[in-house]
């Protein structure tokens, strides 16, 4: 029996790590893109993959040591933050024993990768014509003459692909393949994030380099939040988030086309009674300003599965960032998709029945595992929403922390990891951070 044609539309992770995997496994697929090529546009900021999800499926798509290359365990490091400037946790401060250990199956073990990076090592590893790209996906329809099914892209610049076995959705938060199994579509989450940018961090910004530390810093409050992240080129992109109508940024009257004039109003209307230090933090981001709507999927999405056609990734359940964990769901699922794809392909019954049969059988064990997934994080992360928008968040991280580094690594903490007071804070540490 000749190959299904398999279209993975998007390559973002979720699409590129499936691609891989398939490819290892003699499955040949079509990725379509819609950007012109791989340096179209920057990916964004940096990413923590997780042991059981982005790393497993790094390893089994045989990148890991690639990985580990390029990872950063000590972007992994974390400076809690009240809007006062009281520091409630940095481990940036626990020295020698901050050392995270190298990747690895340990729960706690998430090294940071910057975006550009992981989707070079996923496109690096892929045969040359696997990728498409400038090929943006207009509709999807499934062929009404084909006895199985079969469907037909269009793609924006009025050509199209037939006679498509198996269509995977990896196309992100406005899938063009989603309307073919759902009436869902994202909602505003309530929160728009200002994303600011500062490159050449070491020569230009010392100070940003010593205030944020290693890894990421954070506040927390009600209805704002403030985080930063240090990337591996060099640069750290932070981001002040409000609690604001979907519309908000339209019609606030700030004009964000004037950077410096759009910054100084966001710490004059929103964060005005923060530390000096966190305005300090979001005055000299300067070399770049973008305006994020933040918006979601339902938590629990599920559609009745439908042969030959299928989502991964934001595609299937967009989430907002405050767990940190949607790419490592997409990856999760392109691993748990290619597994059920080759065991169909390769397993004793496979021959027996046709491809569009195997299919159909993949994609439903794939979708009973991924619904389940993506719930259990989609919940975690509405939670995560909750906490960063609220005056606990910044508590409720430090003591989770407190029993990632400290307790468990039977370590005495000291007033230098947490609790320590800065200009203008209280001298102790309240209550609930102690
Ligand atoms: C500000 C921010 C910070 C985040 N931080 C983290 C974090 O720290 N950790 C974490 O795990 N996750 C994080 N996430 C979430 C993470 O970025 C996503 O979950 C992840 O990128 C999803 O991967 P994906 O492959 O499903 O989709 P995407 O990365 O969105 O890729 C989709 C691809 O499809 C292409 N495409 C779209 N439409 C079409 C079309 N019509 N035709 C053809 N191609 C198309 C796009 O160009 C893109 O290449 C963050 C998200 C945001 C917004």
């Amino acid at each position: 029996m000749p190959f299904p044609k398999i279209a993975i539309i998007g390559a973002g992770p979720g699409g590129l790590t499936l691609a891989r995997l398939l490819q290892q496994n003699n499955i040949p697929c079509t990725i379509y893109e819609s950007e012109k090529d791989r340096h179209t546009r920057d990916q964004g900021g940096t990413l923590d993959l997780h042991p059981k999800a982005g790393q497993r499926a790094l390893r089994e798509a045989g990148l890991f040591e690639e990985f580990t290359k390029y990872a950063r365990p000590e972007g992994d490091a974390h400076k809690l933050v009240r809007h006062d400037g009281h520091v409630l946790w940095n481990d940036n401060k626990l020295g020698a024993n901050a050392q995270t250990p190298p990747p690895g199956e340990a729960d706690d073990n998430k090294p940071e990768i910057d975006r550009n990076r992981l989707r070079q090592i996923l496109l690096d590893s892929l045969q040359p014509d696997v990728v498409q790209w400038d090929r943006k996906v207009s509709r999807i329809e499934a062929d009404p003459r084909a006895k199985t099914s079969k469907y037909t892209i269009y793609f924006a610049d009025g050509s199209k692909e037939a006679d498509i076995e198996l269509v995977v959705g990896a196309d992100g938060a406005w899938s063009k393949v989603r309307p073919l199994l759902t009436d869902a579509t994202p909602f505003y989450s309530g929160v728009t994030g200002i994303e600011l940018w500062a490159t050449d961090v070491t020569e230009k910004h010392p100070w940003l380099c010593e205030y944020v530390g290693q890894g990421s810093c954070f506040m927390f409050d009600d209805g704002r939040a403030i985080m930063a992240q240090r990337n591996g080129n060099d640069s750290l992109r932070v981001y002040a988030c409000v609690r604001q109508p979907e519309t908000w940024a339209d019609d606030c009257g700030i004009d964000w086309s004037d950077r410096d004039g759009a910054r100084e109003a966001v710490i004059r209307d929103y964060f005005a009674d923060c530390s000096d230090d966190l305005k300090r933090l979001v005055r000299e981001s300067r070399d770049e300003l973008i305006v994020r709507k933040m918006y979601m999927l339902p938590v629990g999405i599920t559609w009745p599965s439908c042969p030959g056609v299928t989502l991964l990734g934001d595609a299937a359940h967009l989430m907002t960032p405050f767990a940190g964990v949607g790419v490592n769901v997409a990856m999760a699922d392109a691993l748990v998709l290619a597994r059920s794809l080759i065991k169909k392909k390769d397993g004793l019954l496979a021959k027996a029945f046709s491809n569009s049969h195997n299919i159909a059988a993949a994609v439903k064990e794939y979708e009973a595992w991924m619904f389940g997934f993506a719930k259990e994080n989609a919940e975690k992360t509405f939670k995560g929403l909750r906490l960063h928008f609220s005056p606990e968040g910044g508590p409720e991280m430090a003591q989770r922390l407190r029993g990632r580094y400290g307790e468990a690594a039977g370590m005495k903490l000291s007033e230098e990891v947490f609790g320590t007071s800065t200009k203008g804070a209280p001298d102790s540490p309240p209550a609930e951070a102690a």
